[in-house]
């Protein structure tokens, strides 16, 4: 099919983009858009994996509870708020604190750190998990800014095989109160599920749509050694890119991150994506062995590099290919800035 009308993307033609389109045009495409909407800025943000305890047993991921050879770590509130200090000093105007569910974290602990790491005058971003109401009511009261929280694919059979003990219709209910309470939402998925079909791609990328998200993290699905997953195929950087084109396609204006599991099937995957519609990059600030034992999938990059040498590693990649570094905090142009 032609690239000509994505006004008109439907269903059936996102499918078309998705499995059959030339994948080079749609690059193309979903940069040129990113380009008109959203100008050459790449926003970085600062990721700090705090704690990779999780209640949880996603069959996908690394650190799921039932996974007994890592490692496990949390970082106490010192050592989260020295970590938040060192990459504000590198120039971060966006914290994302993401995590395992280790309810350790509970409400008033959680409400103490996002006090302490507002006062440094970044926007901050939350990954954690399902909490309840009252939880996302009090995080975003203390200062939260933006809340990420994948769906990871909304086909529910599927969902309900990956995620043991969990249930769609309660993710997808947090996803709701998230927005509700105001703030900034990110939202995603990975590619390449077992079973996952393009259809069902199709329809991952409308919901998100659909629930009006402000922010889309999309990757592919890589199989850890140490999961029931071990010897699934995975997703491919082209499926994911794909995905992440016809994602800025349908929402010109929202924030799209390369994400690192794309860098870590390439060594170009990160501005690959940045040249296929996305306009953000999360260069890991975590610190020491951390970085290492936060492995939700394998391949992990940069996992003995410092924050300082992340921070100027992807800074000269983004220069490289001719794109700027975004000077403000980076929130969706629709509600923040302008
Ligand atoms: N506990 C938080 C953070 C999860 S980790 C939460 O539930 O939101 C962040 C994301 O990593 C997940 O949402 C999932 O999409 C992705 N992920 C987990 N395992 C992965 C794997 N094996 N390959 C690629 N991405 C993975």
């Amino acid at each position: 099919m032609s690239l000509d009308d994505i006004n008109m993307l439907d269903r059936s033609a996102i499918i078309r983009l998705l499995a059959v389109a030339p994948a080079e045009e749609l690059y193309r495409r979903a940069d040129a858009v990113r380009h008109d909407t959203l100008g050459d800025d790449v926003h970085l943000r600062g990721l700090i994996e705090f704690s990779n305890i999780c209640r949880n047993r996603c069959l996908y991921c690394g650190i799921n509870r039932a996974n007994k050879r890592v490692k496990r770590y949390r970082m106490s509130e010192e050592e989260l708020l020295s970590t938040a200090q060192r990459a504000a000093g590198l120039g971060f105007q966006t914290i994302v604190l993401q995590s395992g569910e280790d309810m350790h974290f509970d409400q008033a602990r959680m409400c103490r750190i996002i006090e302490q790491i507002k006062r440094l005058d970044v926007a901050l971003t939350l990954s954690i998990g399902e909490r309840d109401y009252d939880d996302y009511r009090a995080f975003r009261e203390a200062g939260a800014d933006r809340y990420l929280l994948r769906i990871e694919t909304t086909d529910v059979d599927l969902y309900h095989r990956l995620n043991p003990g969990m249930s769609w219709q309660r993710r997808h209910e947090c996803l709701l109160m998230i927005k509700e309470l105001g703030y900034e939402l990110g939202s995603g998925i990975m590619v390449g599920l077992p079973q996952q079909t393009v259809e069902s791609i199709a329809d991952d990328l409308l919901y998100l749509k659909g629930i009006g998200i402000d922010m889309a993290g999309i990757g592919p699905f890589i199989p850890h050694p140490e999961t029931p997953l071990a010897h699934e195929q995975g997703g491919t950087l082209e499926q994911a890119l794909r995905a992440m084109a016809v994602m800025r396609l349908l929402m010109p204006d929202i924030n799209i991150p390369a994400t690192t599991a794309m860098e870590s099937l390439h060594p170009q995957g990160r501005i690959k994506a940045l040249q296929a519609g996305a306009n953000v990059v999360m260069p890991n600030v975590t610190e020491g062995e951390y970085r290492r034992l936060y492995e939700l999938y394998p391949g992990k990059i940069c996992v003995n590099d410092t924050p300082a040498h992340c921070r100027s590693c992807i800074g000269l990649k983004i220069l490289s290919i001719g794109r700027t570094i975004g000077q403000g905090r980076g929130g969706h142009i629709s509600r923040i800035e302008k």
